[in-house]
């Protein structure tokens, strides 16, 4: 390709909105161009790295015997009552009305689409288990898009459906797919590692997330120093630490803490350390009142304690609330005389008999209570985030908590959507039986952006050659010479038919912007045809990645640039193919 004749509009400077390095780079290397927040336009040089993404995503969906199909993105709202999800699915679920006044949503997901569609057409046993998948644009009509193309509201994602007759089958389903997924991450040449992550109600280890460690993550994930256990924080199971303590808690007693609402305050004016106290939080769960209590020094992690609740919908109580339920404004609520439908303690409050809640009542707190003699309390589980200072709940080693972004998801759904929209099949005895299945998203156009964030050093992106736009590209620094042309014509030429992709940049610029350029598009390879190296014979070599510059002869040109090329591969960890 030649520059000339291509569309590759590059930035010099970083366009103001972007916050993060990805969507600096994807913006100034003209690979993309927003329409309107989350929503992007792919220019050639994106679509040629999208296309690639989705062409090893596509290649290991059908190792893994997925069949491609293509589900529309404008899906009735009927599917969507049928469900259940229509009410519950927040205001990401873009909705509107046709000419006939029929409900209608933009797909941000399509297990609803899926399920009809395989309802309708199996039947039998026999027909298990089936795997389909599609690489299909999803709208989510996100609250804050953002950092480009990581969280947009347009977004192309893979996504794959798994339907199976028993649960055994689904978990072989489910395997597949994760094998699938390690196999595509790393020849995406990503770094990422796949972690447990909150499967709602289903519990188990049916929900891994696949991510990739970066900075700007949106994910903070728990990492084993030591094991391999890898979790989302919001799964990451919390270990109790410590004996429990019997000693006899002497009788409950109210002190004044004037003013004092947060843990800090109250803390340091009763002069004792936040473990001390228990945070009592309320709740609205489905409609019912709900208290969760931690130690004072502590998180609470509200998807576990959702996923204890079996709740649909979990929202803090508004400070009205607060006041009904606990009788006293917010920040002296305490599980003693609490007026709430159920109160759950986190385990850690097992350890201990003697605390400090709030006391029900404005500007005041109750010292010595202990949770078994005063309290009325549903049950103990785990309700808290884990911190640095936790260890490891396999290994006991310690954890560490980096970035991450989820760029693939592999969840089993059961009979979810089976059960709530009919699609039985008939077994062995002919009984019929809700089909269980699996769902399998991957971020295609999320992998771009999270490629970049780790591939990429001040002077632009470093693209990993299996998802370069083009491998190589090839600058003819002065090109009125007519003989340097020539020569690097007839050397594109050679280099296609090798079977490189490369760009030319035949451009009429000076070979600084021609440098700053190719660093900046980061393509994999430079070859840097100039007419003192003419001269020689040679043209100059250098590898994105590492900067490193070499010479290769022009009369032996197609063996140099192979062995050239393997050891660029070999800087990025890859062999020859
Ligand atoms: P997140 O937690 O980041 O919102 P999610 O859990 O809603 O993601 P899934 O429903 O599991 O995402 O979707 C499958 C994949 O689609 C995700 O792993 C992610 O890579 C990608 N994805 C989800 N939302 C977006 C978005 N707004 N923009 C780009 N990619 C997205
Ligand atoms: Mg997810």
């Amino acid at each position: 390709m030649r520059w000339s004749n291509y569309y590759l509009p590059t930035l010099k400077e970083d366009p103001a909105e972007a916050e993060v390095i990805s969507h600096r780079l994807l913006m100034r290397a003209g690979m993309i161009r927003k329409l309107t927040a989350g929503v992007y336009t792919y220019l050639p040089q994106g679509l040629r790295c999208l296309d690639k993404i989705a062409r090893i995503v596509r290649e290991e969906m059908n190792r893994a015997g997925a069949l491609e199909v293509f589900m529309p993105t404008v899906q009735p709202a009927d599917l969507w009552k049928e469900s259940g999800r229509w009410d519950v699915y927040g205001k990401e679920l873009l909705r509107f009305q046709d000419r006939h006044g029929r409900g209608c949503c933009l797909g941000p997901t399509h297990e609803e689409v899926i399920t009809d569609l395989v309802r309708g057409e199996i039947k039998s046993y026999r027909q298990l288990p089936i795997n389909l998948y599609q690489i299909q644009t999803k709208f989510r009509d996100e609250i804050r898009p953002r950092f480009g193309l990581m969280r947009g509201r347009e977004f192309i994602m893979k996504d794959a459906y798994s339907f199976d007759k028993d649960d055994a089958g689904a978990d072989r389903s489910y395997q597949s797919m994760f094998d699938a997924y390690m196999r595509i991450f790393t020849r995406l040449g990503m770094v990422f590692r796949a972690v447990e992550a909150d499967s709602g109600p289903i519990g188990g280890s049916f929900s891994h997330e696949f991510m990739v460690l970066a900075s700007t993550g949106e994910d903070t994930i728990a990492v084993c120093t030591a094991c391999d256990y890898a979790a989302n924080l919001e799964k990451a199971e919390a270990v109790v630490r410590g004996a429990g303590d019997d000693a006899q808690c002497p009788p409950a007693e109210l002190v004044l803490t004037p003013g004092r609402h947060t843990v800090e305050e109250v803390t340091a004016f009763l002069e004792v350390g936040p473990e001390k106290l228990i945070k009592t939080l309320l709740y609205e769960a489905d409609g019912q009142a709900v208290a969760a209590l931690v130690r004072g020094d502590r998180e609470l992690n509200e998807i576990k304690f959702k996923n204890l609740l079996g709740a649909k919908f979990l929202t803090m109580a508004a400070p009205e609330q607060v006041r009904v339920w606990s009788g006293a404004p917010v920040g002296f609520a305490g599980p003693v005389g609490l007026n709430v439908d159920a109160v759950w303690a986190d385990r850690e409050l097992g350890l201990s008999r003697d605390w400090i809640t709030g006391a029900n009542q404005g500007d005041a707190h109750l010292l010595h209570v202990d949770l078994s003699r005063d309290a009325k309390i549903n049950g103990y589980a785990d309700l808290r985030q884990v911190t640095r200072e936790d260890p490891c709940p396999r290994c006991g080693a310690g954890l560490e908590l980096p970035k991450g972004i989820e760029v693939g998801h592999v969840f089993k759904l059961g009979t979810k959507y089976s059960e709530a929209m009919d699609a039985q099949y008939l077994d062995e005895e002919g009984k019929a039986r809700p089909m269980i299945m699996g769902c399998f998203g991957i971020g295609v156009s999320r992998i771009m952006a999270a490629c970049l964030e780790q591939n990429n050093d001040e002077h632009g992106a470093m693209f990993p050659p299996p998802i370069a736009p083009f491998q190589i590209e090839l600058i003819v620094l002065n090109v009125k010479s007519r003989e340097l042309m020539q020569q690097a014509e007839n050397l594109h030429h050679q280099l296609e038919t090798m079977g490189f992709e490369v760009l030319m940049d035949d451009r009429e610029e000076r070979p600084g912007v021609k440098f700053k350029d190719a660093d900046l598009i980061g393509l994999p390879g430079q070859l840097i045809l100039g007419e003192k190296g003419l001269a020689r014979g040679v043209l100059e070599a250098k590898s994105r990645k590492t900067g490193q510059r070499s010479e290769l002869a022009l009369d032996d040109v197609q063996a140099q640039v192979r062995t050239w090329w393997q050891g660029i591969l070999a800087d990025w960890g890859l062999h020859a193919s």
